[in-house]
């Protein structure tokens, strides 16, 4: 009998893991006693992290886009569909157009995204970079902004916490080099306390925010966009004005979570911590954005859990017991500016703390992704 895996998902989290699986299975799959498949409703795979740097023309669309079969193990068996239903009972998924997919071992990684709908006049009035359309949308603004107000809001949760730190220092960064930094005034409008969630990371980015003369507005709520008077307004009755409005709206888990009532209210998976698995089911795994751990969602988390579960499962697989526990590691280069950056490396018991910035740390995270085409493959 084939054992099947099934794989909803072909981000960072699901292409790892089915690569990582194909490789650790390969006469399994060969002798077909394992299959491996990947659901995903996209040709392509898309690297997110570039979004960051396509609103400064330092990277092109077509840098951060490979064709589907170019990322996945050509022993992976991949069907191009959207998941619509995941029958727990029945162990099926169903897609749209129709077929129906037993498991055996079902891995749901199905990422995260912005709930743009629900910040009214956002679309009319405001900017984001967290989609290709977006992002290039932000470059066409930049483009032709000279100098004024700037602001960047922030909901929550949100994907790679990091981002809006990184994209506030650079575009700080480029006003000066522009040459009209003096004409700019930037405010970064957070929801929490401080300019972000853990304590730690919050403390140096005050001061890195406070040395670049960059505003935060703390506890600021998103309401509404105002396209008419180029406001934006906390859910307190605080208005911001703006000449360029770039908003990270808070984000919420797949529709074919939500559709199957497998989730909470903002389809986040119950995962287990350690082993990743879905609440209640023994043979149910989530990785990746998809999970509601209280951890980064972050491409290294993903990468880190696909190490973690592509093990225990190739274990299991093999008839052996046992299976390591995934310590909620996460490692973020974090650009402080156009040419420096600093890191954070954390985990579930040990809080990010992170080094001063250098141009070195900067041109790591550029190698960094520019090896995503590798490392997506789990040959790093
Ligand atoms: C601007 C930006 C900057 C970032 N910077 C960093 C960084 O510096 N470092 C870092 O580690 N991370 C960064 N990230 C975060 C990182 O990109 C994500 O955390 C990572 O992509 C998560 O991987 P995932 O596979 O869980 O989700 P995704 O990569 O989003 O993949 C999920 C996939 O599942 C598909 N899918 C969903 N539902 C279905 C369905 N029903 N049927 C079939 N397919 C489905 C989706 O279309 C998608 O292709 C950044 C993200 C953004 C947007």
């Amino acid at each position: 009998m084939t054992k099947n895996v099934v794989i909803i998902g072909g981000g960072t989290a699901g292409c790892m893991i089915a690569n990582l699986l194909a490789r650790g299975l390969k006469t399994e799959i060969n002798q077909r006693t394992v299959q491996i498949t990947v659901v995903s409703d996209q040709e392509i795979h898309i690297y997110q992290p570039g979004f960051l740097y396509i609103p400064f023309h330092l990277k092109q669309p077509e840098e951060l886009i490979r064709p589907m079969d170019q990322v996945i193990n050509t022993h992976v068996h991949v069907i191009l569909d959207r998941a619509t239903q995941i029958d727990t009972h029945k162990q099926n998924v169903h897609l749209e157009k129709g077929e129906s997919l037993p498991y055996d071992y079902l891995i749901l990684a199905t990422g995260s995204h912005p709930k743009v709908e629900e910040i009214p006049g956002l679309q009319e009035g405001g900017h984001m970079f967290y989609t290709m359309e977006s992002a290039l949308r932000l470059r066409d603004a930049m483009d032709h902004f000279h100098g004024g107000k700037v602001v960047v809001a922030v909901g929550l949760p949100h994907k790679c916490p990091i981002a809006p730190l990184e994209f506030t220092m650079m575009l700080e960064d480029w006003a000066r080099q522009q040459g009209f930094r003096k004409q700019t005034e930037i405010t970064y409008a957070y929801p929490l306390a401080g300019p972000y969630g853990t304590a730690s990371v919050a403390e140096w980015a005050e001061k890195e925010f406070n040395n670049r003369n960059i505003h935060i507005e703390t506890f600021f709520m998103i309401d509404h966009v105002n396209p008419e008077e180029n406001v934006i307004v906390s859910v307190d009755g605080r208005k911001l004005s703006y000449d360029l409005l770039v908003v990270i709206p808070p984000h919420q888990g797949a529709n074919v979570v939500r559709e199957s009532k497998l989730g909470d209210k903002e389809a986040w998976l119950p995962t287990h911590r350690h082993h990743l698995r879905l609440d209640g089911q023994e043979n149910i795994f989530v990785i990746g954005d998809a999970t509601n751990l209280p951890i980064s969602k972050a491409g290294s988390t993903a990468h880190f859990e696909a190490e973690i579960l592509s093990h225990n499962l190739i274990n299991l697989l093999h008839g052996k017991k046992g299976e390591k526990p995934y310590n909620g590691k996460v490692f973020c280069f974090i650009e402080t500016g156009l040419n420096q950056a600093t890191y954070i490396s954390f985990d579930y018991e040990n809080p990010p703390k992170p080094v001063p910035p250098s141009k070195w740390v900067h041109f790591a995270k550029s190698g960094y992704n520019e090896m995503h085409w590798v490392n997506v493959k789990g040959i790093l």
